[in-house]
């Protein structure tokens, strides 16, 4: 029995899916896979595992699991669930790929599709679960599909052995004919219960102009004048990134201040021209409509091979992002001339913060009523599209854009770039306006669709280490391309993973069944591994020579990403101009002596990686230190965590190893900075590039430039190495990054001799 604070039953009741409960659970009884859709809001996610709970699918030793794209909506929503049924986060907890609260006592976990697939690896049959819900299918990523895949073979399997396993689809689209229709995926369609939504009609304004540059300016602007001019009622604004989100929460906390004297009469005259201009575009924008159900492009995905990525693809972009900087982050400094700047008194806002990788405190605040009198208003990335719905929203102010990450599939290429949305996800974040009552949605006359040269993100959506997953015959939702089914093959047999067969042989078999070379031994054990291809190969070579812990220490590093602050980012005063030059020389100094001298220099940035961790450790992985060294505390924890689990797994291999998580890891000798070397160019092979002699300079732009196999543009050593001033012939990258130029990062020496 569930024991809810009468407030909270209250609440729950006013959801639409409450009215849907036995029609649910009768279903989920009598079928063993049933899918659920519903608009976003209606209570899918906080309200069906509430029903499952209830109807006894939990006990001590099988739970509710619940799945969710992105890791913001697995705290968030294990948190919510708690709070609603009145029980400790040790009975609802969560799971992501790094953390977790989950107890010997947990009935409901939510986790990550990332985290179940992993535990799918372990116990196929997922005995742990008498029920698992896959949330927010609509939104198709790779590991959507894998997991939706493999699940509804599981569940096959599970009645055979008298097991059952229910599965819970549900998803924001009432376009699941995908699903339904889908005959190797469910030879007999399931039930699928729609969920009456109570969406109020959201009218969309067009902006006549559609502001090709500072999208971010425009919507600060479009702020300040519902702010001012229209009743009560939160404002949601959706941007790219989060630096943007910060710089458009900082410039609209200053031009309304929470409490603050009168406004100069100046200020006003300005608000009653603000008001005829505003007015004025109102009367112009004719193309005014409701906004209408979404639709999801099912096409617009691919798999790529190198897995390198996280099983949150928002979550890593912000992430590097926060590592990086980006070029894309538009400068909100620049104040234009109706821009409002000037601080109004008129009414208190208060304004939020939203984006992945926000701590969960400051999300949960948005959840929270404003204070007394002043009006809601949340800067959001994409989250806040459909993971996460917040109450109170009236307006909705949309730039129009989302940031993916391109890559390149032939060259490897990766970089961020702003595009329009679909026109799905525009219509999903104009919904967001009409959950309480009649809505609002702000955005541009036109926008253009993105330009199909790259193919978005496939980097993150390629599940980490299931280079070995069985794909023949594998029934996806939508099979991924040939291409890329064909370039994960090759980096495999590149990597020795796979046997490398008969060339005309592969060429017939190719058209005929996809990946069906045979696994090697190498690659057997690479698949043991948590981390992608190219790692898992340097790991399973590493028992040589002793290098086994620096081999973790930098495939952590590696995996990771991005352990030093970004430092290049503009300074928005001399004072701080200043403190990131004195940073910048401190964080410079420490990768020298990092990277050391000789052979353990060639290393490079992979030295001072190891450098990083091996100091850090010692130094108890302690915030001062990070903060001291330039370092980022949550990588370093991440880093920590993911060490543990490689040792972990290096010692299920191979327990005669005897390897433990040594906090007072000795550097490598000489030696051993040879054998890793090797081991890196072992894993990174393909990723070398040399660098353009001066007699072969016949164009600036190439000098100090290097040359790679794939790409016909000059790339460069990263500033940010501890190899940009010494520029050896040869290197093997990690990656390459786009921003101004393309740079390498992750730059080791090496030395390749020719055969003549
Ligand atoms: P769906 O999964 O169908 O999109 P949810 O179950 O996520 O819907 O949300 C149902 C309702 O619960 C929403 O209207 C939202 O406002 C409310 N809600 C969700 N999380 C919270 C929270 N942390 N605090 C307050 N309200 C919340
Ligand atoms: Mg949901």
């Amino acid at each position: 029995p569930v024991n809810r604070l009468p407030e909270m039953q209250e609440e729950r009741l006013k959801l639409p899916i409450l009215s849907e409960e036995q029609v649910i659970m009768e279903a989920v009884a009598e079928h063993p896979i049933v899918i659920v859709c519903g608009e976003t809001g209606s209570g899918k996610t906080t309200q069906v595992p509430q029903f499952l709970y209830e109807a006894g699918y939990s006990s001590s030793d099988s739970i509710i699991g619940v799945t969710e794209p992105r890791r913001v909506a697995a705290v968030a929503m294990s948190q919510r669930v708690a709070q609603e049924m009145n029980l400790s986060q040790r009975v609802v907890s969560y799971q992501i790929r790094y953390e977790g609260n989950v107890t010997e006592e947990t009935r409901i976990k939510f986790m990550t599709d990332g985290v179940l697939l992993k535990e799918i690896q372990k116990d196929f049959l997922l005995s742990r679960y008498k029920v698992v819900v896959l949330d927010e299918a609509h939104e198709r990523s790779v590991y959507t599909d894998v997991l939706l895949g493999l699940l509804s073979r599981i569940v096959a399997l599970r009645a055979k052995r008298h097991l059952p396993l229910k599965l819970l689809i549900m998803s924001a689209t009432l376009r699941v004919e995908d699903f339904t229709q889908n005959q190797r995926l469910f030879p007999k369609p399931p039930p699928v219960i729609k969920v009456e939504s109570r969406q109020f009609p959201v009218t969309v304004h067009f902006n006549k102009r559609t502001p090709l540059e500072d999208y971010a300016g425009e919507c600060f602007r479009k702020v300040c004048k519902i702010h001012r001019m229209l009743p009560a009622g939160g404002i949601l604004v959706f941007l790219t990134g989060q630096a943007e989100v910060h710089a458009l929460c900082r410039r609209l906390r200053r031009a309304f201040p929470a409490s603050r004297a009168r406004a100069p009469e100046k200020d006003q005259e300005d608000s009653v021209e603000e008001m005829r201009k505003f007015k004025r575009s109102r009367a112009r924008a004719k193309r005014a409509r409701t906004a209408t159900l979404p639709q999801i492009n099912l096409d617009n995905y691919s798999v790529l091979p190198v897995g390198e990525g996280d099983e949150d693809r928002e979550a890593e972009m912000d992430e590097e992002e926060e590592a990086l900087g980006s070029d894309l982050d538009l400068d909100l400094g620049d104040e234009g001339p109706d821009g409002g700047e000037h601080p109004d008194a008129s009414l208190p806002l208060h304004v939020l913060p939203l984006y992945s990788l926000l701590a969960p405190e400051r999300q949960a605040q948005v959840f929270r009523p404003p204070p007394e009198g002043a009006r809601l208003c949340v800067v959001a990335t994409n989250v806040a599209e459909t993971s996460l719905t917040i109450p109170g929203i009236k307006y909705v102010v949309d730039c129009g854009k989302v940031k993916r990450r391109f890559y390149d599939r032939v060259t490897g290429v990766s970089s961020f770039r702003v595009t329009w949305v679909s026109q799905a996800s525009a219509d999903q974040r104009a919904g967001r306006a009409g959950r309480t009552e009649p809505g609002h949605c702000y955005r541009w006359a036109t926008w253009f669709p993105a330009p199909p040269s790259m193919s978005p993100c496939p980097r993150e959506q390629q599940p980490r280490g299931h280079a070995a997953l069985p794909v023949i015959n594998f029934p996806f939702p939508t099979p991924p391309s040939t291409e890329a089914l064909v370039a994960a093959e090759e980096l495999l047999i590149a990597l020795g993973a796979l046997q490398a067969p008969q060339q005309a042989r592969r060429m017939k078999q190719l058209e005929v069944s996809r990946l069906s070379c045979p696994i090697t031994e190498l690659g057997r054990t690479m698949a043991t591994f948590p981390v992608a291809p190219r790692y898992a190969k340097m790991l399973a070579l590493s028992r040589q020579h002793g290098c086994l812990p620096y081999a973790i220490a930098i495939v952590a590093a590696m995996t990771v990403r991005e352990l030093f602050e970004e430092l290049d980012r503009p300074a928005a005063s001399e004072e701080e101009l200043a403190s990131l030059k004195g940073r910048r020389a401190r964080v410079a100094q420490v990768k020298r002596a990092w990277a050391g001298q000789g052979a353990s220099l060639k290393l490079g940035d992979l030295m001072v990686l190891l450098g990083a961790v091996g100091a850090c450790e010692y130094a108890g992985c302690s915030p001062q230190f990070c903060e001291a060294n330039g370092l980022r505390y949550k990588a370093m924890l991440e880093v920590r965590r993911l060490r543990g689990q490689l040792t972990t797994a290096v010692n299920a291999v191979c327990p005669e190893a005897g390897l433990f998580l040594d906090p007072k890891m000795q550097p490598p000798t000489e030696s051993q900075v040879t054998a890793l070397r090797q081991l890196v160019t072992a894993g990174l092979g393909d990723h070398v590039a040399r660098r353009v002699q001066s007699e072969d300079l016949l164009d600036e732009k190439w000098r100090n430039a290097y040359r790679t196999p794939l790409l016909d543009d000059p790339v460069f050593v990263h500033p940010s190495s501890v190899l940009f001033r010494e520029l050896p012939e040869f290197v093997v990258y990690q990656e390459i990054v786009e921003t101004t130029k393309m740079y390498m990062k992750g730059v080791s020496a090496v030395e390749i001799q020719w055969i003549p």
